[in-house]
């Protein structure tokens, strides 16, 4: 027996308007037995290391700062979300992206991810964006890009 390929769904997101292209497709599923959405955002432990060469205090500062922000923009993405009807759930993990998006898919078992093809960086030579790449390459899971 198949079971429901759009019952939960993994959605991570860097706040960025490519990856925002993709919020259409999630709700355009609405109907089709979603069950749950995951929105995931992964706080890249690599830009944090950056931030260290600045003084202890001013790192651990602009962190603050960074996960308040997310916060933010994750708990109003889920009440978009729930307002169209979806059982929405946040995450925020620290790590490097694709790794942690790839280990949450798993671990929960997602049915679907749902990603957009850049992210704020939004080179316009590049096919894919580097997290996208290395999801789409690695993840045993279906992945909807959304194009920017
Ligand atoms: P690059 O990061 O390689 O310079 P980019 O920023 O244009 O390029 P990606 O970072 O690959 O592209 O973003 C593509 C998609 O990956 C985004 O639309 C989003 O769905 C997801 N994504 C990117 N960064 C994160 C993150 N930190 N947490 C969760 N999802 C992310
Ligand atoms: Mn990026």
């Amino acid at each position: 027996m198949y079971r429901n390929m759009y019952e939960k769904i993994l959605y991570p997101t860097d706040f960025s308007e490519a990856a925002g292209k993709a919020i259409p497709y999630i709700i355009g599923l609405k109907g089709a037995d979603v069950k749950e959405v995951i929105i995931l955002y992964v706080i890249d432990e690599r830009g944090i290391d950056t931030f260290r060469n600045s003084t202890a205090i001013d790192a651990l500062v602009i962190e603050r700062e960074w996960e308040g922000h997310a916060l933010n923009e994750i708990a109003s993405l889920a009440e978009k979300l729930k307002g169209q009807g979806f059982n929405a759930t946040s995450q925020i993990e620290k790590g490097i992206p694709f790794r942690e998006i790839i280990r949450v898919a798993e671990e929960e078992d997602v049915s679907l991810i749902i990603m957009g093809s850049h992210g704020k960086s939004d080179i316009v030579e590049m096919l894919l964006g580097s997290v996208t790449d290395n999801v789409v390459r690695k993840t045993q899971k279906p992945v909807l890009v959304v194009k920017r």
